[in-house]
C-alpha cells in the first residue's frame, strides 16, 4: 500500500486572507514606485517587478505590510539580493536615518496577524492607489 507522507496542506481562511492581503499591498507598493526598482533603478511593469522587502517577511513579521520597509524591486535584485547596502542607502535617502533606525529596530519583532488586522489591510489597499491615505 501507498502510503502520500506528504498531505496537501489544508488551506485555511487565514492563510488565504493573508495571501490576499499580500496580493492588494504588492500591487499599492509597485504602483506608487512607478514599476521603478529601489536598488538598480530599472523600469518594469510586468509580474517580474516584485515588491520587495528591505528587512524580510520571514524574520521581520511586523514589518511585512510596513510601506517603508517594502518597495517596488525587480526579481532579480528581490532574488539574489546583489545589491549589498544599496536598498539601505535607499531607505535612509528616502526617510532618513530616523526611520532606518527604527525599522532595525523591528527587525525581528514577532506579529501575529489577525483577521481583523489583515482585513483593514484587504480594505485599505482595495485600490491600487488607496494607500497611505492615513494624513487625511
Ligand atoms: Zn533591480
Amino acid at each position: 500500500m501507498r502510503i502520500r507522507k506528504k498531505p496537501r496542506k489544508p488551506k485555511n481562511a487565514m492563510n488565504i486572507l493573508k495571501r490576499k492581503a499580500w496580493t492588494l499591498f504588492s500591487r499599492y507598493i509597485r504602483t506608487r514606485d512607478g514599476f521603478k526598482c529601489i536598488t538598480c533603478g530599472k523600469i518594469d511593469q510586468s509580474p517580474r517587478m516584485h515588491a520587495g522587502h528591505f528587512l524580510h517577511r520571514s524574520i521581520a513579521s511586523s514589518l511585512i505590510f510596513d510601506e517603508r520597509n517594502v518597495h517596488a524591486q525587480c526579481a532579480y535584485c528581490n532574488t539574489y539580493k546583489e545589491t549589498g547596502g544599496v536598498y539601505a542607502a535607499k531607505i535612509i535617502e528616502k526617510y532618513g536615518i530616523e526611520v532606518f533606525n527604527e525599522l532595525q529596530k523591528k527587525r525581528t519583532e514577532y506579529h501575529k496577524w489577525t483577521e481583523k488586522e489583515l482585513q483593514a489591510i484587504v480594505d485599505k489597499y482595495a485600490s491600487p492607489t488607496s494607500g497611505n491615505t492615513d494624513s487625511n
